[in-house]
């Protein structure tokens, strides 16, 4: 039976939307999960392309909210592939008993605030309404896909796939003649994968991304010992890090070094794999001149592990400062452009024209192939909010508040928007920490609010225009301060047309923001208002 009233209403089940159901249980709260797909994992239910898998450490790439969990899961490699992770969400979702409580195969349609009774009522692609007090926007930020609107593209004869919406039965392409638009990291983990079965692969790049190893392989049986004998005081030292990982992060300038010592922690770092390298000094995001280090290094490493000299120019990027993209972590991806089979087509210099029925046509050469896979990305951090329609007071919208950009307090709350939480939204590290790490530390906080909500008697909570305000000019403040916007890059809105070239993500780092939410909820919620039932909440100024 269809249920109509809430408490919590909940818009999806990746690991947001499961953790924040089990937290709303807690509290004894009714709450309901609403989604989309047909099954719960989100990002790991939806991305299923060949040599999809984590690149933070399934260690610290999984729930640390419970000792019971994290002792009795084992992951079997240091980066958990797609299945692997999937298995492990489905896993988390029958140990608590979480799937009674949610609705699949449904999309939330949109969701307006009524200021007589202080609900909301939520609208589903069924034809349901849903009276919540609580609506909790888990809807991921890398949940919509991208899909350029190449001419011709229905008139393709062969098969066509988004990776970011691969199909359930396996795709075999041995024998075929594969093209892949896009080398961010969803390209960066398929092609090598891809390589290794198709007749050819052909790359469509049109910029390169720097990518870094990952050095995978199985995990090691005493870094499972480790974590799981000292996992709190390991998530611990995660949640107060700067990217929510174990990383050590260095303070130093890399403009102190002799260039030899420089060069020295570069490879070091380099050796540890992944999102290490980032660490190696302070100021890499934030001054140029360091960044050239970083960019000289990564330039010699593509150039040592690609033969021909000419795809290796064409693989070093030179666009952007290092690390202001989403930095790419690849298990053999350079090393797959030495194979025979494997072309590079340079699609900046001659843009894709069309898709026709046999291939793809770029700089008026039409290559021939059986399968092209869309790599090229998502409608990043505010495309699922706004396919909704969401509206608050007075019925403004989600869509006219963030015409010029996400206006957000905390990246958890909206102005005007009463009772509605934004999981990892705009204006919060999300998208720039180990996510587990951001995910854990939002639920909990909303959590903690609607417990105190329910302590004290309380029907409304929302954020002071002034309030939101002033976090939206800190987080641009410290924007301004790093280099992020010398980059045409998803954090900035760049790769959609005409999205707000705005930073997206809260740049202070993972510890710094936790605390500034901790005083907050300390304070007795600082720059929110709070209404008793009965007493209702002046719509927002400048919402
Ligand atoms: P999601 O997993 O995106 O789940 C959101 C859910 O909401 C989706 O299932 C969607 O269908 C549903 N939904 C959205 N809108 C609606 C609607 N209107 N109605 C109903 N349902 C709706 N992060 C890391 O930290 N480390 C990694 O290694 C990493 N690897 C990644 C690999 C890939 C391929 C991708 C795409 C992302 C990766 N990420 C990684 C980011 C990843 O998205 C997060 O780590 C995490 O899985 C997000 O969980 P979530 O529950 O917040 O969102
Ligand atoms: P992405 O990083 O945004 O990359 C998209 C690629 O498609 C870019 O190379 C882009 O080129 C290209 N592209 C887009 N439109 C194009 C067009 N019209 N013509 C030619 N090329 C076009 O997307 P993604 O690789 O799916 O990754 C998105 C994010 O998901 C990542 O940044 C990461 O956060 C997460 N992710 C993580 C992993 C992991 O390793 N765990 C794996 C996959 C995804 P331009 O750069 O020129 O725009």
């Amino acid at each position: 039976m269809p249920r109509t009233d809430v408490d919590a209403l909940i818009v999806g089940a990746g690991f947001s939307g499961i953790y924040m159901l089990k937290r709303c249980r807690e509290l004894g709260l009714r709450a309901l999960v609403i989604e989309a797909a047909a099954d719960v994992g989100g990002t790991w239910y939806w991305n299923r392309y060949p040599g999809a898998r984590c690149d933070v450490e399934s260690m610290t790439y999984s729930y640390s909210f419970s000792d019971d969990l994290q002792r009795e899961w084992t992951w079997t490699e240091r980066y958990g592939k797609q299945p692997e992770i999937l298995r492990y969400i489905a896993h988390v979702v029958e140990r608590f008993d979480l799937r009674r409580d949610m609705q699949f195969e449904t999309r939330v349609t949109a969701a307006a605030f009524d200021d007589t009774s202080n609900r909301w009522a939520i609208e589903t692609d069924r034809g349901e309404t849903i009276s919540a007090k609580y609506c909790i926007m888990a809807t991921g930020c890398l949940s919509t896909p991208a899909q350029p609107d190449f001419k011709g593209l229905d008139s393709f004869e062969g098969e066509t796939y988004h990776t970011g919406r691969w199909p359930h039965e396996e795709i075999d392409f041995t024998g075929k003649r594969v093209g892949i638009v896009g080398t961010g990291s969803s390209a960066v983990q398929s092609i090598p994968v891809i390589a290794a079965e198709a007749l050819h692969l052909t790359v469509f790049q049109r910029t390169p991304n720097f990518s870094v190893p990952a050095f995978h392989g199985p995990l090691d049986a005493n870094v499972v010992h480790m974590w799981k004998t000292r996992h709190q005081e390991l998530r611990e030292r995660a949640r107060a890090s700067r990217i929510g990982d174990i990383f050590e992060f260095s303070e130093t300038s890399a403009l102190d070094l002799t260039p030899e010592a420089r060069e020295a922690e570069f490879e070091r770092r380099w050796g540890q794999g992944s999102f290490n390298f980032l660490g190696s000094f302070a100021d890499l995001i934030t001054s140029r001149e360091a960044n050239v280090f970083a960019v000289e290094f990564a330039h010699k490493k593509i150039r040592g592990r690609v033969d021909d000299p000419a795809v290796a120019e064409l693989l070093c990027p030179t666009d952007h400062p290092f690390g202001t993209k989403r930095l790419c972590v690849d298990s053999d991806y350079y090393e797959t452009y030495n194979r025979a089979n494997v072309s590079l087509i340079d699609v900046k210099a001659a843009p894709i024209e069309e898709i026709t029925p046999h291939g793809l046509k770029a700089g008026g050469k039409e290559y021939e192939l059986d399968a092209i896979i869309f790599a090229t990305g998502f409608d990043a951090m505010t495309g699922a909010l706004l396919n909704i329609d969401i509206r608050g007071h007075g019925g403004i919208g989600f869509k006219e508040k963030w015409s010029d950009g996400p206006r957000t307090y905390l990246g958890l709350a909206v102005a005007g928007f009463p009772n509605l939480f934004t999981v990892t939204g705009p204006g919060s590290p999300s998208v720039l920490s180990n996510m587990m790490t951001s995910i854990e530390q939002h639920i909990e906080w909303i959590a903690d609010c609607m417990g105190y909500m329910e302590a004290h008697d309380l029907a409304t909570i929302e954020a002071d225009p002034e309030a939101e305000d002033k976090w939206m000019d800190h987080v641009t403040e410290l924007a301004d301060g790093t280099l992020f916007f010398e980059s045409n890059s998803w954090y900035v809105g760049a790769n959609i047309p005409g999205k707000p070239r705005v930073i997206y993500p809260y740049v202070g780092g993972v510890g710094a923001y936790r605390e500034i939410c901790d005083d907050i909820a300390a304070e007795g919620y600082t720059g929110f208002t709070l209404a008793p039932a009965g007493e209702s909440v002046a719509p927002a100024v400048g919402a």
